[in-house]
């Protein structure tokens, strides 16, 4: 096979953009293989559906070392944002001692010229007493005593205030050490936060799994058609018990294991033979086997011939053994994820997905 045997089966407007992406891959093949390879009468558009899934589905070593580098950097960030809460504790309580070491320092200077002032005045009664005449020795002694008594409260003023003014020193340095620490974490939070901002939106430009996963659909058509025209039974192969077409064999294996991670439970049945589609146009009631519409069985069943279940393109999914109905979880998780491996789903069946919805 070649591409201008290939393109002849191309619509117009798919030609040169599948042209383009059959090129791209031509590269990234060559270095990073396809898994389950296709077998030689496979046409290439399937494989190309299928690499593109595959490389969707599996991330760069870049984007998994960024991703690893991003997860360290959170962690960083969560401490160091731990850090500034504990700087802003650490800050308030300095602050308030300080408020509080300011108030005793005044008190005590207060007390301290208040005893200062006694100490005066009891001198000055002593001078007063001293020059009495008659001389009252009794009042001289008291004057005395008042003053000795007033020296000693001015000795433990002074020691008080001395001490409150050293409380106050050691307040004013650990406000002071707690306000510059908690500058500085909250700089080192900002650097990683900018960090954890850049590595994010990097993480973000670095994901093509969304816009390869869009190529693959748009491929997806011209897939049905192109295996239809050469399709084998060697192209199926086993997927957790349920056939497949080897092309999607990659992507409904990674959507069975995620689904699982998740805790839903998917199996079905995939491929069945024509001979099978007619069976079940007379199973299902079909006015007839071969013109009827889907539409017109008692269950939806596709003309032999039109099914994608002959190609292995198509599930009927099941989980927990029971057919899936538009309210079951497993459904609603489909619903939010089966386009990320290819797979969509027919509306009139919610148990049908297929690479077209068809
Ligand atoms: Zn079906």
């Amino acid at each position: 096979m070649t591409t201008r045997q290939q393109s002849r089966h191309f619509p117009r407007p798919l030609r040169s953009r599948a042209a383009a992406i059959l090129a791209a891959l031509a590269v990234t093949l060559t270095v990073a293989g396809v898994p389950s390879p296709a077998s030689a009468a496979v046409p290439r558009v399937a494989q190309s559906w299928s690499s593109l899934m595959y490389h969707s589905l599996t991330p760069s070593p870049k984007y998994v070392q960024l991703r690893k580098t991003l997860a360290a950097q959170r962690a960083t960030l969560a401490a160091r944002s731990a850090q500034v809460q504990k700087g802003k504790v650490t800050q308030s309580s300095a602050q308030s001692r300080l408020t509080t070491a300011v108030t005793a320092d005044a008190a005590a200077r207060t007390r301290y010229a208040v005893a200062g002032e006694a100490l005066t005045s009891a001198r000055n009664t002593l001078t007063v007493v001293s020059l009495q005449r008659p001389r009252a020795g009794a009042a001289v002694t008291g004057a005395k005593n008042a003053i000795a008594a007033a020296a000693r409260t001015v000795t433990l003023r002074r020691t008080e205030a001395r001490q409150a003014a050293t409380e106050l020193k050691t307040a004013q340095t650990a406000a002071r050490t707690a306000t510059v620490g908690l500058d500085k974490a909250i700089v080192a939070w900002q650097t990683s936060s900018a960090t954890v901002r850049t590595n994010q939106q990097k993480l973000i430009a670095l994901d093509k799994s969304a816009e390869l996963a869009r190529q693959a659909a748009a491929l997806s058509r011209t897939v049905v058609t192109e295996v239809r025209a050469r399709f084998s039974v060697a192209d199926t192969t086993s997927v957790n018990g349920v056939t497949v077409h080897k092309n999607v064999a990659f992507a409904f294996r990674r959507m069975v294991a995620d689904a699982k991670a998740a805790g839903i439970l998917i199996s079905g049945g995939g491929f069945r033979t024509k001979q099978r589609q007619i069976e079940l146009r007379k199973i299902n009631g079909c006015p007839d086997v071969w013109t009827a519409p889907a539409s017109s069985c008692r269950v939806p069943t596709a003309i032999p011939g039109r099914s994608l279940h002959e190609l292995g393109l198509a599930v009927d999914i099941t989980s927990g053994g029971r057919t899936l109905t538009a309210t079951t979880p497993a459904f609603r998780w489909l619903v939010a994820n089966a386009g990320r491996y290819g797979f969509v789903n027919l509306p009139s069946e919610p148990w049908h997905w297929s690479i077209t919805g068809g």
